[in-house]
């Protein structure tokens, strides 16, 4: 037994220095990436489920930040967004996505016409939003890119959101700005229905872990329910995340909800691909 947890222990200790190594390497990494255009962004359609006769493609899309790294390949955003808050990269790269996502937005504007859609979403880490002065970034990027406020949702957590009274104040700044807010991943936090009305959003998004479930589990459909009821008693409106079933779709767009998001519809999609999407139908 001796032995074995002895083993267990090198082992341990080599996994976790095998995850140290790789994040030191992924943050010098980052700095080069902003600096040499390593990150993308790609689009997930985000479709309108009422009144429920069929999909509305043109609704909006969330924007969703990717790395293509020379050696590693493509990189999702769950395993460079934390590394970015703490070695202070996330400024330049939330900066960088905001920008780039508001240029593609106008530019479909002028290519897809009335197919064109309309709310761009962007998501915003806790860093981003605790530093003062971003709000003035923001109305810059607005300015400089042409970009319409009222089309732009920036997505915060329940988490940031709660609390923090730095945060609050610049939620409100944003919000004065003309743009929209969103609470991401409902449910997952420890803010509840009860505290909605305290927060200055738009729209809730009710996460993913909840529409899976949806079509299997009562428990669910009641949170979803009131969650939808809730929202809509305070003028918010809900996007259900992460739906990938007929089913799914069938139970969330009965009860209630707005707006939907998920494999179903489409996965995150680089922008000629997005556009031919949104055309097709
Ligand atoms: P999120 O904002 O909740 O975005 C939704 C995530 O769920 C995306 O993962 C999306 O690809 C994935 N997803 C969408 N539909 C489905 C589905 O039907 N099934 C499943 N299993 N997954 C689905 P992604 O792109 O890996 O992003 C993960 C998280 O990284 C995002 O979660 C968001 O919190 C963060 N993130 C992404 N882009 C940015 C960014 O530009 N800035 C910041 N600060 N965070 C970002
Ligand atoms: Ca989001
Ligand atoms: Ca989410
Ligand atoms: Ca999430």
């Amino acid at each position: 037994a001796k032995r074995a947890g002895g083993a267990r222990h090198v082992f341990f200790d080599q996994a976790m220095r095998g995850q140290a190594e790789r994040r030191s390497g992924l943050e010098a990494d980052l700095r080069r990436a902003l600096a040499e255009k390593e990150l993308f962004v790609v689009y997930q359609p985000v479709v309108g489920l009422q009144p429920g006769a069929g999909v509305d493609r043109g609704t909006g899309v969330e924007a969703l930040v990717r790395w293509r790294h020379p050696k590693r390949g493509i990189v999702g955003p769950v395993e460079f967004i934390g590394i970015a808050e703490e070695c202070g990269l996330i400024g330049a790269l939330g900066d960088y996505v905001l920008a780039a996502a508001c240029e593609d937005f106008m530019r479909w504007r002028t290519s897809l016409g009335p197919r064109a859609p309309r709310l761009l979403a962007v998501n915003l880490s806790r860093a981003q939003v605790a530093e003062t002065g971003w709000t003035s970034t923001v109305r810059e990027i607005l300015l400089a890119t042409g970009m319409p406020p009222h089309q732009l949702q920036l997505e915060v957590t329940e988490s940031l959101a709660a609390q923090d009274t730095a945060v609050q104040r610049h939620l409100h700044e944003l919000k004065a700005l003309g743009v929209k807010l969103a609470l991401d991943d409902f449910g997952t936090g420890y803010s509840s229905l009860a505290s909605l009305h305290l927060l200055p959003v738009d729209t809730v998004k009710i996460d993913r872990s909840f529409v899976s479930q949806a079509d299997t589990s009562a428990h669910h459909r009641v949170l979803i329910e009131a969650t939808v009821r809730v929202a809509h008693s305070l003028g918010m409106d809900t996007v259900a995340e992460g739906i990938e079933t007929e089913a799914q779709s069938r139970v969330v767009t009965e009860l209630g909800s707005d707006k939907g998001q998920g494999y179903l519809y489409s996965r995150p999609l680089a922008g000629p691909d997005l556009e031919a999407w949104l055309l097709a139908e």
